[in-house]
């Protein structure tokens, strides 16, 4: 059954905000309601960013007026600080609590706010889309798993979800405790991505803030459990998106993957400024598709040129994690779903992303190389 905005207002006009006296719509801070076709329900809630805790009640109580309308597979309700639409907002105009040029909320950042269980949190970034961030970011938990971590892998590229296809999920995640879902397992890791719960055409029309809640709310509503780390996929670009998000997100540090040319490489640096303004450490650089190795005779050639990441990464004197090749093996088993560190853990491209991970471990942790930090168990 097709579910019409009017139903989920209809829905919504139960909830009251402001000591009781104003609906939900009627308050003027509810965004636009988009709904895809999955009837899938998106919306979020004005506040002002000293609201938070006060509305988190009545983001739930709307949350759940809305799934019990028949035919709702799934609603992703957030609190956002900023004006969440130009288009015209539910039930009555847009009344922004909050002054224009107020930063949105800061839900956490590098400092602090982090997420409860999990010890750190990695941003996998580069400057622009296809240099293949995701499929670095994939290889890279699952080389991070290898050494014995507990790891998790968190898509939230969400204008180009691509995790499910690298690790042959489908289907949607299990609602566990209420609103809390439950993350899916694939070759070992946990793994939540934007694309499980909503049509990707639904989210390129999202803005910032938007966009910044649903990640909040990835984060945050996951039943993530104990880990040693958690990878996040980010969406590819240094714009304000990402800048928002960078800030938003309590990162332990970044990883920016470039490819050598020279176009890329502005871009990577773009990325490593972007890191550093919201004081997110560069954990490393790393070059990928840095040599074509023939798949007949196994030579490498440099089509792109080589080198230039690690060469960019002394100049901004960010460490380099290593390069990794441009070949078919990596090529096929991304786009079928069976990454080459989990289908052919003792083949060279296995090793090529182990030997980086370790790096990156090691720059995160001050732990040495390939040596999983010793987890104490309390019997
Ligand atoms: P991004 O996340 O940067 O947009 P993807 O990870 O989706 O990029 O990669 C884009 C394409 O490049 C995919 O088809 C992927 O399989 C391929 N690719 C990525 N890295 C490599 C590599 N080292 N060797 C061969 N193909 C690669």
């Amino acid at each position: 059954m097709a579910i019409t905005r009017d139903d989920v207002l209809k829905a919504l006009s139960t909830v009251t905000v402001d000591g009781g006296g104003t609906t939900l719509p009627g308050s003027g801070r509810l965004s636009q309601v988009l709904i895809d076709p999955g009837n899938r329900v998106m919306f979020s809630i004005l506040i002002d960013p000293s609201e938070a805790e006060r509305f988190e009640p009545v983001r739930r109580e709307a949350e759940g007026r809305v799934l019990a309308l028949p035919g709702v597979s799934s609603v992703l309700a957030s609190l956002t600080a900023e004006r969440a639409s130009s288009a015209p907002a539910a039930g009555a105009a847009p009344r922004p609590p909050a002054g224009p040029g107020t930063p949105p909320p800061r839900q956490g950042n590098a400092q602090g706010n982090a997420l409860p269980g999990v010890r750190h949190i990695v941003a996998v970034a580069s400057g622009k889309g296809g240099v293949g961030k995701s499929t670095t970011a994939c290889n890279l938990a699952l080389a991070l798993s290898a050494q014995g971590l507990k790891v998790g892998l968190l898509d939230a590229d969400i204008y180009g979800p691509s995790v499910p296809k690298l690790l042959g999920l489908s289907g949607k995640p299990r609602v566990i405790e209420g609103k809390i879902l439950e993350p899916l397992q694939a070759y070992g890791l946990k793994a939540m991505s934007i694309g499980l719960l909503i049509e990707p055409e639904s989210a390129m029309i999202w803005r910032g803030p938007m966009v910044q809640s649903a990640i909040t709310q990835m984060l945050r509503d996951v039943a993530w459990g104990e880990l040693d780390v958690l990878v996040v996929d980010m969406p590819p670009g240094t714009g304000d998106a990402q800048l928002t998000m960078a800030q938003a997100t309590p990162l332990s540090g970044a990883v920016i993957v470039s490819t050598p040319q020279d176009l890329a490489l502005i871009d990577a640096r773009r990325g490593v400024t972007m890191f550093r303004k919201v004081s997110v450490p560069i954990l490393g650089v790393i070059e990928n598709m840095a040599t074509f190795i023939c798949p007949n005779c196994g030579a490498a050639s440099a089509i792109f040129g080589h080198g230039g990441a690690r060469h960019e990464a002394e100049r901004l004197e960010v460490p380099f994690l290593g390069e990794i090749p441009l070949t078919m093996a990596i090529r096929e088993t991304s786009d079928a779903g069976r990454p080459v560190v989990a289908t052919d853990p003792d083949g060279p491209q296995a090793k090529v992303y182990r030997e980086i991970a370790e790096k990156l471990w090691g720059n995160l942790t001050g732990a040495p190389a390939g040596r999983a930090a010793p987890r104490i168990v309390i019997e």
